[in-house]
């Protein structure tokens, strides 16, 4: 059997190995997802993948894919019982970005008519030749990962 990363000061390695407690609401063999502890909106859910990677860069692809199939099912969910109309879902990646929990998450937000979550965030605009030159900065990484 392959070995899973795990940190052992993570709490959320702690709760996938049942060392403190959670609200699951779905489980698979690569991730299971729970009840965010402090809701932005009651029902906000949290998926996680078992193995423990920091950051959305840092896992591999097959598990991403994985995590990521299990969206579609888990936001109906969150609709059917919460009566949300709509939802955010947010991977924070980095301190910097206002990650908190080192081990790799999505968040699934149910999302309601004036609700105080604030939107959107504040957006800028390419000089001219400015998007093409950033573009291919992108596509020259891609082409050497
Ligand atoms: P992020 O800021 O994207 O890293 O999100 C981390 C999330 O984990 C926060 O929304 C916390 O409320 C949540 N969280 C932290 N500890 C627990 C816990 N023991 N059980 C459930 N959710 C937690
Ligand atoms: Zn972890």
């Amino acid at each position: 059997m392959s070995h899973s990363p795990r940190d052992p000061h993570c709490v959320f390695c702690k709760i996938i190995a049942g060392e403190i407690p959670s609200t699951r609401v779905l489980e698979t063999d690569q991730a299971i997802a729970f009840l965010d502890i402090n809701p932005v909106n009651k029902g906000h859910l949290l998926i996680v993948p078992r193995a423990h990677y920091p950051r959305v860069l840092d896992l591999p692809d097959d598990l991403s894919a994985h995590v990521g199939s299990l969206v579609p099912r888990l936001a109906r969910a969150v609709h059917d019982a919460t009566g949300a109309e709509d939802s955010n879902v947010i991977i924070n990646s980095g301190r910097v970005a206002g990650q908190t929990v080192d081990h790799c998450h999505w968040h699934i937000l149910p999302r309601f008519q004036g609700d105080p979550v604030r939107w959107p965030w504040p957006q800028g605009s390419y000089a001219d030749g400015e998007a093409s030159q950033m573009a291919d900065a992108i596509i020259r990484a891609l082409k050497s990962d």
